[in-house]
């Protein structure tokens, strides 16, 4: 079962760096809309947006507060194609779909930017994403990855870094090399979320926060969504959630579920910050538990490392996340960390996000498997074209492979956490 979000997390940096965002009421009595959506996080904002653009009556229900999900936890990290690379894509789906998958992540990428600037949204944008290698193999297959992006898919923004180069960029012996992409790059994510959620509500939608969809059914008037006080009667339904979706589908509780990732801020390292990643990439490695950092504006290191599969988070979470940060920095030993905090996201089987029509007039997008900063805000717009009847986006993306975790919703937690353990194992080995 999924962790109830209980709203920002008081000791997160970006809750404490946040834009100012009014607080919205909560849904009462009963409300009559052309099309209901479930969270406010990248996705439904993403789908809100696209719809109020258009002058189509939308409200969102949000148990928490607008971006208090995944979408404002995040490490900000942008990264470039699906969450899937190309050479399993390929061969999961063919030559063709693939093309199609990359595209439309390279459309994705595209619609970021072009939301931040279309709406001045002040998220502290910066290029850049560098993949840094844990193991010394490797070096052929990241020079044979970036021969076929920029052979079969004309995307030449990634180059080689070597080990030394590497160590200088980033300011630590950690690593033996590995790719930058200059596609790639990071954000403040609840800013990022805060400036969708206000640009939806000025072009027309209606956010209701601390409001959670406690279920939904299909009645003569319409979709019925209940809350604990109100009612929404609606034509269309976008259901998201990612890894806070729990009971409102089946189909989705079968194929998504939580796991937890933490993050802490350093204070500010001062003089030493000009020799932590020099660049102001974001940086993340290849791990399977991934570490990844950048810098804040102000000096700070924000590391994000470390996970758990339990419905609590560990008691000590900046105990637990320096651990991390001091095998990647142990120079960093003296500062002391001042902020962490912890999130759920969605993981499925396979790691592909599950994006799929459930019944008539319902559309639905979880399961971005920690790769959502970039694509969730465009699969939004495309759960929000597919309501209007366009479905190119949403049949492409249901052509992935989406299957149940064995051992039902009750049995599934024993198996994901044998499984993960042991890959977790592996980085250590
Ligand atoms: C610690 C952490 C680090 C990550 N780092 C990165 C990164 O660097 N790069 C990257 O690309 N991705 C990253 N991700 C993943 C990324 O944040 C997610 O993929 C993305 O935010 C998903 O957006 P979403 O809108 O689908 O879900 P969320 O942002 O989680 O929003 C879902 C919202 O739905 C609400 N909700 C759920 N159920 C109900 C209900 N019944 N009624 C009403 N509201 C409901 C929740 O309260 C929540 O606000 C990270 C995730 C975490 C947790």
């Amino acid at each position: 079962m999924a962790a109830r979000n209980q709203g920002h997390p008081t000791t997160s940096w970006y809750a404490q760096t946040a834009n100012p965002f009014p607080d919205l009421a909560s849904l009462k009595g009963e409300h009559r809309t052309e099309v209901c959506i479930i969270g406010a996080g990248y996705t439904g904002l993403g789908a809100a947006l696209r719809l109020a653009e258009q002058g189509v009556p939308t409200i969102v229900l949000e148990e928490a507060q607008v971006g208090s999900g995944a979408s404002g936890r995040n490490g900000g990290q942008i990264h470039t194609g699906q969450r899937r690379d190309q050479y399993w894509l390929e061969k999961t789906v063919g030559p063709d779909d693939a093309l199609a998958l990359w595209t439309l992540a390279q459309d994705a990428k595209a619609h970021l930017h072009g939301l931040i600037a279309q709406y001045a949204i002040a998220c502290d944008l910066k290029p850049g994403l560098i993949e840094a290698r844990h193991r010394p193999i490797g070096e052929d297959h990241d020079r044979a990855w970036r021969d076929h992006m920029a052979s079969r898919y004309g995307y030449d923004q990634i180059r080689l870094i070597d080990r030394d180069a590497l160590a200088h960029e980033l300011g630590c012996e950690t690593y033996f090399g590995g790719t930058v992409d200059e596609g790639g790059g990071h954000l403040h994510p609840l800013n990022f979320a805060l400036g969708l959620g206000l640009a939806a509500i000025r072009s027309g939608a209606q956010i209701f926060e601390r409001s959670r969809a406690l279920s939904w059914r299909k009645t003569a008037k319409g979709m019925e969504v209940t809350t604990p006080h109100g009612t929404v009667i609606c034509q269309r339904l976008i259901l998201t959630g990612d890894g806070y979706i729990d009971g409102l589908s089946p189909s989705i509780d079968a194929r998504v579920m939580p796991i937890n990732n933490f993050i802490l801020a350093t204070a500010p390292l001062g003089e030493r910050a000009d020799e932590i990643i020099r660049s102001d990439a974001a940086v993340s490695d290849s791990r399977f538990v991934v570490n990844y950092f950048r810098k804040s504006p102000d000096g700070r290191l924000l590391f994000g490392g470390g996970e758990n599969y339990l419905p609590g988070f560990p008691s000590d979470l900046a105990r637990f996340v320096r651990r991390h940060m001091l095998k990647v920095y142990p120079r960093l030993a003296d500062v002391p960390v001042t902020h962490a905090w912890g999130g759920s996201l969605g993981i499925t089987l396979n790691r592909t996000p599950y994006v799929r029509a459930l019944a008539p007039g319902v559309v639905a997008a979880a399961g971005y498997s920690g790769q959502g900063v970039m694509l969730a805000p465009y699969f939004g717009k495309l759960l929000a074209d597919a309501s209007l009847g366009e479905m190119t986006g949403l049949d492409l993306l249901s052509r992935l492979p989406a299957p149940p975790f064995p051992g039902g919703k009750h049995l599934r937690w024993p198996a994901l956490v044998a499984g993960l353990s042991w890959y977790a194992l592996r980085d250590r080995l």
